[in-house]
């Protein structure tokens, strides 16, 4: 069975992909691996950051060859990166790839903001923004490489890029209990409730994420 090792500490990301993947792959996460190394985000794009993360865990993993004879790792294995966000279209697609420290300062690149002062935050900067303004999506790109075997050099760290996005739009207060993040203020369209009330049954069928790993399964 092949192995994936979802590069994220986010428990959620990593709930949602292991659920939509679950029969497919083996699903292994960070927590799997304490001495991983901690990839800074500063690409400045979602493309770049998820690139970054699944390259350079691939290659600390080449270099830890222990790894790669995990009994449970028998067939092929790869590193997958996930980098997601929300874009606004009355912030100019703010927060973007800043949504996980949205409400730190403009400079911080590491060390995320929590969940609820970044829900604030952007219902702060959406006060006088009307219903029909505030449109957005959620968007993911997903970065898979090929764990590299002994021996193998740099350029042969060859990555799978797919992204996906899930239109809809900011309420004007938080509600439900579901999913991370800004999920209690995301209505996906078609619907009038948000991610996190809709609960991941439904979220995993439409999100950003699911239509991500869609293409990917079809790519691979
Ligand atoms: P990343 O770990 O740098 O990709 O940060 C992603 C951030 O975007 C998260 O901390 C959330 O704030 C937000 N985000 C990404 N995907 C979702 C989602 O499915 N629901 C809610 N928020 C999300």
């Amino acid at each position: 069975m092949t192995t994936l090792l979802i590069a994220t500490r986010n428990t959620h990301k990593v709930q949602e992909i292991s659920q939509i993947l679950s029969s497919a792959f083996r699903c292994l996460s960070l927590k799997d691996f304490p001495g991983a190394p901690d990839v800074i985000e500063d690409a400045g794009t979602f493309e770049g950051n998820a690139r970054k993360k699944a390259v350079e865990l691939a290659r600390w993993i080449a270099v830890h060859p222990e790894i790669q004879s995990t009994p449970s790792i028998d067939g092929d294995f790869f590193v997958l990166a996930d980098d997601s966000g929300l874009e606004v279209d009355a912030l100019n697609g703010e927060p973007g790839v800043r949504s996980a420290r949205f409400a730190a300062g403009p400079g911080e690149t590491s060390g995320n903001s929590s969940d609820a002062a970044n829900n604030a935050k952007l219902l702060r900067l959406l006060e006088n923004v009307p219903a029909e303004k505030r449109t957005g999506r959620f968007r993911c790109l997903l970065a898979l490489t090929s764990v590299a075997r002994a021996g193998r050099i740099e350029s042969e760290f060859t990555t799978l890029i797919v992204d996906g996005a899930c239109e809809g739009r900011i309420a004007f207060s938080p509600s439900g209990a579901g999913g991370f993040g800004y999920d209690p203020l995301f209505i996906p369209d078609g619907y009038q409730v948000s991610f996190a009330e809709l609960g991941s049954e439904i979220k995993n069928k439409l999100s950003h994420r699911a239509r991500a790993l869609e293409k990917l399964n079809r790519n691979m």
